[in-house]
């Protein structure tokens, strides 16, 4: 055989797409070749290609798989049950390594419970962040760094006072709900990111101040018990509280040289806040920013109780900023808060005080941003890419592993169709959740295929079943991060 007639051989050949969407490069007109579950190269033509099975991308863009750097799951159902339907979730979206934030209360030293009841239950990968809720938990911090792979550290600056109560993760096997009384205050804040940025990890920070809260919700309870709507629930967590704890943990970041992440940023002044501290330097560190995409879609017009989430969803006006800093590159990254419980649990006693915090997200994330964003000229392929994918990645030590499509990285893709337009429905969804923010809407813009390593998890919104447990824990290095 002469080298002419050599074949450049692999396991799966992807072609014939519309385009590659390759971060800090562009969209490309490439076959992707992925041998053993990695991209092997990127190739312009297909002459001489010998793959084992072909993809056609149908004329459809290719985006690197999606990470959701923010899901609750685990909290009412166990997690070696909840991972099997959230994970499946995750495809439906389009979402190749979804971010657990783990809560226990107690130590850390006790993870291998919780890992082991993970494995086997993934179709898609998956990583963990760990909450510091209490001061014996910031011994655990090395240990999870350096033996577990885990370099990102929650804080919840919203408990303490009347409000320190939180839901945290079931034990594996058990459904008894658990809730922790958690107070946060500034030597608790300060420890955390002290440790978290000696053992080079980063702090993620839920910025309200419990004080604030619970003052503003007493005067308004007071005056309108029977008010449901959600300005009301806004109005009780004023984005001033964001403002005021930002502004705090900004300056012990400056201190420390620590890198915060803020989750769930909602607010155009808790966003121009952040902005400002950035502006001011941030010593070593930087402040990442990530939002929702309910921020992105619904306002306080939207009069169902179904939308109570902390951070409130906020005005119109609110909306519309978001927008245009994710447009302009000053936001980071999409998390998706999803919270998967059920609607029985979720309305309470149908008022808006008893109401349940959060509701799911996983599979819209990417559906909102391609229908609002792509298709109505409000950001670019590239820059959803960027802030689903890419940037995810490099905060949290993923970078190149994932969130790229590169010789060398794990064979994490999603193909998208712009044009599909599909109604929302929980049953489309596949989570364990029965309800949806978004039931009735008509997105336009759909995964149609999401590859994990090189396996096929979901085709045309159907899940592979035979995949279920191909999805692993990511062990991620405590390396800096951008
Ligand atoms: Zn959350």
């Amino acid at each position: 055989m002469t080298s002419s007639t050599m074949k450049n051989t692999c396991d799966i050949l992807i072609t014939n797409s519309k385009g590659v969407v390759i971060p800090e490069i562009g969209i490309i007109q490439t076959n992707i070749l992925i041998e053993n579950g990695k991209i092997k190269s990127l190739q312009r033509s297909i002459d001489n290609i010998q793959a084992s099975q072909t993809i056609s991308a149908d004329d459809k863009y290719v985006l690197p798989g999606v990470i959701d750097p923010h899901v609750h799951y685990g909290v009412y159902r166990p997690i070696e049950e909840a991972a099997k339907t959230e994970s499946t979730s995750a495809s439906v979206g389009g979402v190749t390594t979804m971010m657990r934030i783990l809560r226990m209360t107690g130590s850390y030293r006790d993870i291998e419970k919780q890992l082991v009841a993970s494995r086997g239950n993934h179709y898609v990968d998956y990583s963990i962040h760990a909450s510091i809720l209490h001061p014996s938990q910031i011994q655990d911090i090395p240990y999870l760094a350096e033996k577990i792979g885990i370099n990102s550290f929650k804080v919840y600056m919203n408990l303490g006072g009347e409000l320190n109560r939180i839901y945290v993760d079931l034990e594996p096997g058990s459904d008894e709900p658990l809730d922790s009384e958690v107070n946060v205050d500034d030597e608790l804040l300060t420890s955390i990111m002290m440790s978290a940025t000696r053992n080079n990890s980063l702090t993620m920070v839920h910025a309200e101040d419990p004080l604030m809260c619970a003052e503003y919700m007493r005067a308004i309870k007071s005056k309108h018990r029977n008010l449901s709507s959600l300005k009301t629930w806004s109005r009780c967590r004023p984005a001033l509280s964001e403002s005021r704890s930002i502004t705090k943990a900004a300056s012990f970041a400056r201190q420390f040289n620590s890198e915060l992440y803020f989750v769930h940023i909602g607010s155009a002044q808790a966003l121009e806040t952040i902005l400002q501290q950035r502006g001011r330097g941030a010593g070593k560190g930087s402040l990442y920013i990530e939002t929702c995409p309910h921020y992105l879609t619904h306002s306080t017009d939207f009069n169902s109780i179904l939308g109570k989430v902390v951070p409130p969803i906020r005005s119109k006006s609110d909306l519309y900023h978001l927008w245009s800093a994710l447009r302009h590159g000053q936001i980071d990254t999409i998390g998706t808060d999803h919270v998967a419980n059920r609607l029985s649990m979720k309305v309470g006693n149908g008022d808006i005080w008893s109401a349940l915090a959060g509701f799911p997200g996983l599979a819209t994330m990417i559906p909102v941003l391609l229908s609002n964003g792509v298709n109505k000229h409000r950001i670019t392929l590239e820059r959803v890419a960027e802030v689903t994918s890419y940037n995810t990645s490099r905060i949290f030590g993923l970078y190149p592993r994932k969130g790229t499509i590169q010789p060398g990285s794990d064979a994490d893709i999603v193909i998208v169709d712009l044009a599909l337009k599909k109604k929302v429905s929980s049953q489309l969804l596949k989570s364990y959740s029965d309800y949806t923010i978004y039931d009735g809407w008509e997105l336009e813009g759909w995964p149609v295929l999401t590859m994990v390593r090189g396996i096929v998890v979901m085709e045309n919104g159907e899940v592979e079943k035979s995949t279920l447990g191909h999805g692993k824990f990511i062990r991620r290095p405590t390396t800096c991060h951008k």
